[in-house]
């Protein structure tokens, strides 16, 4: 007798529950901002990865209602006659202001990030990665066909030890911010190191773009470094964008050979001509809001200073992404549901997701100090409680 799906399933669907670890999806009734209505609630939200308040801001939506060269569908792959105006402005614009020679859209950073190691990489050729890359990175690189070996986080040491073991063509992949824990590579060191092994790098600035650097530009700036001729950068826009889709910058022979080579870009419906429109609108809100910025890099330092003072156990992240530790999931969930039965929505990440379970609040330009001191004073609630 084969198994049906039930037989195979329910146990470790049992399992996952016993565990604590069954994920579910909370519905939100209203536009994602700092208020919202969650499963019926009003929720105080920090979790949500709108770093700059764009996601619900109105001159985006007006933006999309004023246009009429297009409709809401693109109607067809980039490659028949999906690729309308909006999406080629875009791509300009993006280059302009990462000072790129080109980019090229995709409707998710998955499919980016699997595009491009797909496309890149092939049998006998190495993908060098952080343990602690995005979910996204890892899927590619499996994808690939390339050999695949993870070095221990942020350990460069162990990274050129790797390098120096074969002279197989080889990528460096690496989150610039890290998704979980918020803090940086060290891309100073890995440009070091790709240029002196001439290995090809890869960083995926998701968290980073609109953030950190001049104009929000990312984490190359922020370190003040050229994006060289053999780096490829992805950038998402659900992030600090506030809208959805990706892009890769580099190269125009990266770029051409994306449009001619990688399948998640050829068989795959152009993303919404509209939502290229939002992202265009959102582009310019973002290079010009030095103000939103300032105001997200004080929400992190408010709430930073405030968490230490509690005795909170943080991480060292200058991003938006300030995990607490609290080591196992049954705290982790533990203290997530009181911050809702307090009104405050807050994450819980637990493993297999990450290695150490852990609270993931994420800061926004939209929050008002008077909402951050609310958590923080939950916060200490729960803690004296001792949940
Ligand atoms: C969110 C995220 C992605 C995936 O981007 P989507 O557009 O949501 O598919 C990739 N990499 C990192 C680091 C991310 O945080």
């Amino acid at each position: 007798m084969k198994p049906t799906i039930a037989d195979r399933f329910q146990p470790k669907l049992d399992e996952r529950q016993a565990q604590s670890l069954y994920r579910q999806r909370p519905l939100a009734f209203s536009p994602q901002r700092p208020q919202m209505q969650i499963n019926g609630l009003p929720m105080l939200n920090f979790c949500s990865n709108d770093y700059l308040g764009l996601a619900a801001d109105p001159r985006i939506k007006q933006a999309v209602c004023n246009d009429d060269t297009a409709g809401w569908g693109s109607g067809a792959a980039h490659l028949v006659t999906g690729h309308h105006l909006h999406h080629h402005l875009l791509e300009d614009e993006l280059a302009d202001w990462l000072g790129v020679e080109r980019v090229l859209l995709f409707s998710t950073g998955y499919m980016a990030n699997l595009a491009v190691q797909q496309t890149l990489m092939q049998k006998g050729d190495r993908i060098l990665g952080d343990k602690l890359n995005h979910a996204s990175l890892i899927d590619g690189a499996l994808a690939s066909g390339a050999d695949f070996k993870r070095y221990s986080h942020l350990d460069y040491h162990a990274l050129e030890t790797r390098l120096e073991q074969s002279d197989a063509p080889s990528l460096i992949v690496s989150d610039s911010v890290f998704s979980m824990d918020g803090d940086l590579a060290d891309l100073a060191k890995l440009q070091q190191l790709a240029n002196k092994h001439q290995a090809w790098l890869f960083v995926d600035d998701a968290h980073g773009l609109g953030v950190l650097g001049k104009q929000g530009k990312g984490s190359f700036d922020h370190f003040n470094l050229p994006i060289d001729a053999d780096n490829i950068l992805v950038g998402t826009f659900g992030k600090a964008f506030g809208t959805s889709g990706a892009f890769v910058a580099g190269s125009s022979v990266l770029i051409e050979s994306l449009i001619q080579f990688a399948r998640p870009f050829i068989y795959t419906t152009a993303m919404s001509p509209m939502n290229a429109l939002a992202t265009r609108t959102a582009l310019k809100l973002l290079r010009e809001g030095d103000d939103l910025r300032d105001q997200l890099h004080a929400n992190i330092a408010q709430f930073r200073t405030g968490a230490k003072a509690l005795g909170l156990n943080l991480m060292p992240s200058v991003s938006a992404i300030q995990p607490i530790l609290l080591g196992d999931s049954a705290k982790a969930v533990a203290w997530s549901e009181a911050l809702k039965q307090a009104g405050f929505w807050v994450s819980a990440i637990r493993p297999p997701t990450v290695p150490q379970a852990r609270l993931r609040v994420t800061l926004s330009a939209a929050h008002s100090d008077a909402q951050i001191e609310a958590l923080l004073s939950a916060l200490a609630h729960i803690k004296k409680a001792d949940i």
